[in-house]
């Protein structure tokens, strides 16, 4: 199966299985804007949970607030999204299709790194035992022909996003002779910058001044609560502000899934510290967040850094943790080091001053800033991507199992009477109703015991336990476990334990402290 068409599996699947749906579906939906169904509002709450938990719980020193979408409309000009929140975009004149200037190149640079890949692994093959990748990358001509392009195609993309310079960046396209997927020519328009956030008017008239923004990213709501977390909280520096909600991006390039959406949710920390510390702590949040993504176990191969080529005026380091996902490595978390750009800003903008007293040095300062940020959805569809499994079983049948792991898996348990009757369902019941307060369980009494199976490995399960007939006599229970197949009998008495160690977020936190940095 190709990773294309894997993809399209997992997306027929999360609506099969009420993970997630287009929005206003029945009105053939609305582009780029998704709903989540019975089963991905409990795996997005988890996967919240995890995130929340790992800064505010975890940490002494961070704090969580839940600011609203709205803002006073300077906050964007503060921010600078008003003037400059822009992205070049360019069409093709012959399929009317739009892209991302700056995609497209990357794009282009991303197939040139693989051609050079297969050279290598072509000359690995043929050299066998005795090749030396490091040599045969310095030498080979054909791997330095394709090198030299993409380097020069790179720095040219770099100096002209750098320089904002629309022309140099069509020249590169051009030269690099791209053409559209969608109608393979090279008749391209002219870049342009286009402005990603919607307006709406607040209040009853429809004159200019009461535009405001749906908020482009959740981060504002933290820069401008500064001074009232860190003089209520009285917090000191380095400290944190965490908060998850909804962002709104007019995308252009609203393409794979949730992976781009127009309406998504971000989870963001900012972390206040001492000018010059910011580096240091830059570079230990990149850990932790590494850390973070690894713990859920999906293969520490499939994740990588990708330090900005191109930094933001404000930013004076930058790097995204990128997915393995089926179309490739792509970014699921951005970390910056922000400097005091933002709340400097704001102090110049609303004219409050916006300072930290700082008790140590007796100094006052506008706070840097180290910012982690990452989508919920990005999150969501890694963890389907990497959870999405095929299986042939030793007895010829085939499953299709989300090995979600257990600690954000939607229905931690399903309760399964073997028969639906002789008393059985009752216990089932009288089971479940114990086991409902902690955990999200699931009884199902349809079908064959092998059915019922099935259907919890299709939306990620990961313990069924199954009361049969000796369950009257000895109080015990059938457990099954969803990645193994393996089944366990057990005292009903020991259920919660049982659960517990499966289920239990402690674990993973354990691995994100396993070097207690921040
Ligand atoms: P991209 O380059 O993919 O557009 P970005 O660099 O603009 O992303 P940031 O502004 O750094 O993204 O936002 C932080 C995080 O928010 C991203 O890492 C991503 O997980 C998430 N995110 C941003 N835009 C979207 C979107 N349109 N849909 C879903 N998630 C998004």
């Amino acid at each position: 199966m190709t990773q294309e068409e894997l993809f399209k599996k997992l997306i027929a699947h999360s609506k099969e299985y009420g993970y997630i749906f287009p929005s206003s579906e029945i009105y053939d939906g609305l582009g780029a804007v998704y709903d989540y169904g019975q089963m991905g509002v409990e795996l997005k709450n988890n996967i919240k949970r995890y995130w929340w938990d790992s800064m505010v719980k975890l940490h002494q020193n961070i704090v969580g607030i839940d600011a609203a979408i709205f803002m006073h409309p300077k906050t964007w000009e503060a921010s600078g999204h008003v003037g400059a929140f822009n992205d070049p975009l360019i069409d093709n004149k012959d399929s009317k299709k739009r892209y991302r200037a700056d995609v497209l190149l990357e794009e282009h640079i991303a197939k040139l790194d693989e051609k050079i890949d297969k050279e290598v692994e072509k000359a690995r093959k043929r050299f066998g035992e005795s090749f030396d990748e490091a040599k045969f990358r310095t030498e080979s001509p054909r791997v330095q022909e394709i090198q030299a392009k993409r380097d020069e195609v790179h720095s040219r993309m770099v100096k002209a996003l750098t320089d904002n310079d629309l022309d140099a960046l069509r020249q590169v396209i051009i030269d690099a002779e791209i053409v559209c997927p969608i109608s393979g020519t090279r008749n391209w328009t002219d870049v342009r910058q286009f402005n990603l956030m919607f307006s709406t008017q607040m209040g009853a008239t429809s004159d200019g001044s009461n535009t405001i923004y749906l908020r482009p990213e959740t981060a504002q709501g933290i820069f401008v609560n500064f001074l009232n977390v860190q003089k209520t909280g009285r917090m000191k520096i380095p400290f944190g502000i965490a908060q998850i909600g909804k962002a709104f991006r007019n995308e252009i390039v609203a393409r794979q899934f949730i992976f781009r959406m127009r309406e998504f949710e971000q989870m963001e920390m900012q972390f206040f510290v001492r000018p010059g510390e910011e580096l240091t702590w830059f570079h230990k949040w990149k850990q932790t967040r590494m850390r973070w993504h690894q713990s859920l176990g999906f293969g520490a191969e499939n994740y990588r850094f990708h330090d900005h080529d191109k930094l933001a005026h404000y930013a004076n380091a930058a790097t995204d943790i990128e997915y393995k996902f089926p179309f490739g490595f792509k970014e699921v978390e951005g970390i910056h080091s922000r400097t005091d750009f933002d709340l400097g800003n704001h102090q110049k903008f609303s004219g409050k001053k916006i300072q930290y007293f700082d008790p140590e040095s007796g100094e006052s300062y506008v706070p840097y800033v180290v910012e982690t940020s990452i989508g919920v959805d990005r999150m969501v569809l890694q963890v389907l991507s990497a959870a999405y499994t095929e299986e042939k079983l030793e007895n010829g049948e085939s499953r299709v199992v989300l090995r979600i792991p257990s600690a954000i898996a939607p229905v931690k348990a399903a309760i399964l009477p073997l028969v639906k009757k002789d008393g059985l369902p009752e216990i089932a019941q009288n089971l479940l109703s114990k086991l409902k307060y902690d955990y999200v369980v699931q009884y199902d009494e349809k079908d064959s015991i092998g059915k019922r199976y099935r259907r919890q490995d299709a939306i990620g399960t990961p313990l069924c336990i199954t009361i049969d007939h000796q369950s009257i006599e000895d109080k015990t229970v059938t457990i099954r476990y969803r990645d193994t197949m393996e089944q366990k009998r057990v005292p009903m008495a020991d259920l919660p334990q049982i659960i517990e160690d499966e289920v239990s977020m402690k674990k993973l936190f354990r691995i994100i402290e396993t070097e207690p940095e921040c």
